[in-house]
């Protein structure tokens, strides 16, 4: 019998990487929902080449766009926030979260409640409502598989192994477009220069993260959240090379080390045949030919995002949720061109703090109501502040 999949984000980076695998194999699969956003052509393409059963847009406003594409190939065609939602309930046994920012949580946590497997690229989902999610497929007996190419690196690592053992997991990072950059050059990094990843072929949002690090700062509390460890025992480690993508270490001082080529298909593939390995058409690495890996400790001061996801993971609460939204809407005001590359930090540590005071992150109740609420609240406090100058 086919495997009924649904794709959430099917036009980003990680959605083409997950078609490409499924569309080798079309047999196995049944493609019930693809969702995307801005890009119809790319969508209706998909949609009728995977013969999916419902094309979604999150934007109410291309509806009809979507529905002419679409007409004559029997195909449904749903348009909105709502309708993303609807398409996470229908009966899948396999979805990919990889829609960008906080917008993939409430699509997530609908497709938990169905209690099949949800792959989730979407780390805001972990970062905005960790123990809800988990509560959410504990509930509904559902399987939560982590795609971060670090997350699936220790989940590997981890087979067969006892939580318990484990003295640190260490997570590695490229350390992004400027990882060589002077100092004083990074405050004038331009909108192109930021975009250009070293290693990895990814959406344009995750790869300005990169370079910023809070892409890896949203991995932290994404690994402390997943794999129930203490803040101190997660460590970052900048490699160069992106060929180990994480490390374990048990209490007896073994590290076990994931390694292979930068290609999401790795843990795409993963995800998607687990608990099966089968062959992935992803670059062998050639250690030999590779000759030496590097790495080195990060560097606080260059990336101060690290150092906010540890004060995060201390405040608990609604935090993750406040930080990646003003984080989201940094990145925003960066990408128009309103905020230089270092301000995005400022604004998120200044939103943090006056959060705190104010809004009493720390103490509030995670429910999803509250974390949404908290989402747009940050997206305000935010956006004063870039308007006030305080940053
Ligand atoms: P992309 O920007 O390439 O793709 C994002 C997808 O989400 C697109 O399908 C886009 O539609 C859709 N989308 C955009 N805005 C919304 C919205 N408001 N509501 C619903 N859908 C929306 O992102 P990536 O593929 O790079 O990343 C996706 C997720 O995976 C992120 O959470 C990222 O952190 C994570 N991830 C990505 C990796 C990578 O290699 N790219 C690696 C590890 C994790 P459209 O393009 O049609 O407008």
């Amino acid at each position: 019998m086919p495997r009924k999949v649904s794709i959430f984000g099917a036009t980003g980076s990680i959605g083409q990487s997950t078609l490409d695998l499924i569309a080798r194999d079309p047999s196995a699969y049944d493609v019930v929902a693809l969702t995307g956003g801005r890009n119809l052509d790319q969508l209706a393409a998909d949609a009728v080449r995977l013969g999916a059963k419902r094309a979604v847009t999150c934007y109410d406003s291309h509806y009809h766009d979507l529905k002419n594409r679409l007409s004559g190939t029997g195909i449904e065609v749903a348009a909105g926030a709502n309708a993303l939602e609807d398409a996470a309930m229908m009966p899948a046994d396999w979805t990919m979260s990889a829609i960008i920012g906080a917008a993939g949580l409430v699509p997530g946590m609908r497709a938990l409640e169905q209690g099949n497997t949800l792959a989730l690229a979407n780390k805001e989902t972990l970062v905005c409502a960790g123990p809800l999610v988990l509560e959410q497929a504990q509930k509904h007996n559902a399987t939560l598989m982590p795609v971060d190419s670090e997350h699936s690196a220790v989940f590997q690592a981890l087979v067969g192994e006892d939580i318990s053992a484990v003295e640190r997991i260490i997570i590695t990072a490229s350390g992004g477009a400027f990882r060589d950059w002077p100092m004083d050059k990074l405050a004038n990094a331009t909108l192109a220069q930021a975009s250009s990843h070293p290693n990895w072929d990814m959406g344009q949002r995750i790869t300005i993260d990169s370079a910023s690090m809070f892409n890896k700062a949203l991995e932290v509390i994404e690994t402390h959240e997943y794999f129930d460890v203490t803040p101190d025992q997660i460590e970052v480690l900048v490699h160069p090379e992106s060929m180990v993508h994480a490390l374990v270490g048990f209490n007896d001082g073994a590290l076990m080390a994931h390694l292979g080529a930068p290609d999401m298909r790795h843990a795409i593939g993963y995800a998607l045949n687990h608990p099966n390995r089968e062959k992935l058409p992803v670059e062998r690495l050639d250690l030999a030919k590779l000759g030496a890996l590097t790495f080195k400790a990060p560097d606080e001061v260059r990336y101060p995002a690290l150092r906010l996801a540890r004060q995060v993971m201390d405040m608990g609460g609604l935090a993750g949720a406040a930080f990646n939204a003003a984080k989201e809407r940094a990145l925003d005001a960066f990408i128009a061109g309103d905020i230089g590359f270092l301000q995005m930090a400022d604004v998120v540590e200044a939103t943090l703090a006056q959060m705190s005071s104010a809004d009493g992150l720390e103490n509030a109740t995670l429910s999803l109501d509250n974390v949404l609420q908290i989402d747009q609240l940050a997206r305000v406090r935010a956006a004063e502040i870039m308007n006030t100058s305080l940053v």
